[in-house]
């Protein structure tokens, strides 16, 4: 795994232009700092910015002022460094999982023998062991999203964007998806951002819940969750966990 990163975000601010004319103000004056390992949550009313924020700090937009530096440096373009998952899975319905997974390594530059390992160890680690072969409509809401985050942590980003993640699953199957990321992310060691509309989903998973308001975006509160949780890597596999 890749050293977990140190992102701040220095004073950013973002607008849409509407119909070619229009200005939108979607983000301002955003202050973030995301400790390396962290698991940090933002919650907010719909609208006020979370999505275009996480697409910011994946490198999916350049288009912003201020500075999102990860290691100092300044974000720009997508890159291994950040994995990216959103509510709807978005496994191409013509490729079997393994291929869905293997996309995100094309242009890692690693051989074939270690992008097989990197794919077989993330679908064991997200408990899809014997699905390798079944295609996107063969696997339930949870399998898919399941899937979705084994593409997102394949090629060992320092970070992981989750956008609204469980948000369209039932609650059984969010209920053993967020138990699921939290080992995950004692697992990996990888820095966590996750956006959801979950006030009880943030306090549960995070170390640092972040909450946003609109007109324009910005951050009104940052608070410590204050639970100690244990990073140490378990080596625990999923296996057991099905939905
Ligand atoms: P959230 O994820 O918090 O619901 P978004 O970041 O998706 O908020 O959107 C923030 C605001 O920006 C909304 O008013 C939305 O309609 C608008 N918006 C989002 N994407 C675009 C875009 N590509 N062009 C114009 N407006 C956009
Ligand atoms: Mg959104």
């Amino acid at each position: 795994m890749a050293e977990p990163s140190r992102l701040d975000i220095r004073n950013v601010s973002k607008h849409y232009v509407v119909n070619g004319q229009q200005r939108l103000d979607v983000l301002s004056a955003i202050d973030l700092s995301v400790e390396p390992g962290a698991f940090v949550s933002i919650v907010g009313p719909s609208g006020c910015g979370k999505s275009t924020l996480l697409r910011l700090i994946a490198g999916l937009d350049g288009d912003y002022r201020g500075d999102i530096l990860l290691h100092g440096e300044r974000v720009a373009g997508t890159s291994l460094s950040r994995g990216i998952v959103f509510q709807d899975h978005r496994l191409l319905p013509w490729l079997t999982l393994e291929d869905n997974i293997a996309l995100s390594l094309e242009n890692a530059g690693w051989n074939k023998a270690k992008r097989a390992e990197a794919i077989r160890s993330h679908i064991a680690l997200v408990g899809l062991t014997g699905f390798e072969k079944a295609y996107p409509h063969q696997l339930s809401g949870g399998m898919a999203q399941r899937g979705a985050i084994a593409r997102g942590l394949v090629g060992q980003p320092e970070i992981l964007l989750l956008d609204e993640p469980l948000g369209a699953l039932d609650a059984l199957t969010r209920l053993r998806l967020q138990e699921e990321l939290q080992r995950i992310w004692r697992v990996e060691g990888v820095t966590m951002i996750l956006v959801t509309h979950d006030v009880d989903e943030a306090i549960f998973l995070s170390d640092k819940v972040v909450v946003m308001n609109a007109g324009p975006g910005r951050i009104v509160r940052e608070f410590d969750v204050g639970i100690p949780r244990p990073r140490e890597r378990s080596g625990l596999a999923f296996g057991e966990l099905k939905g």
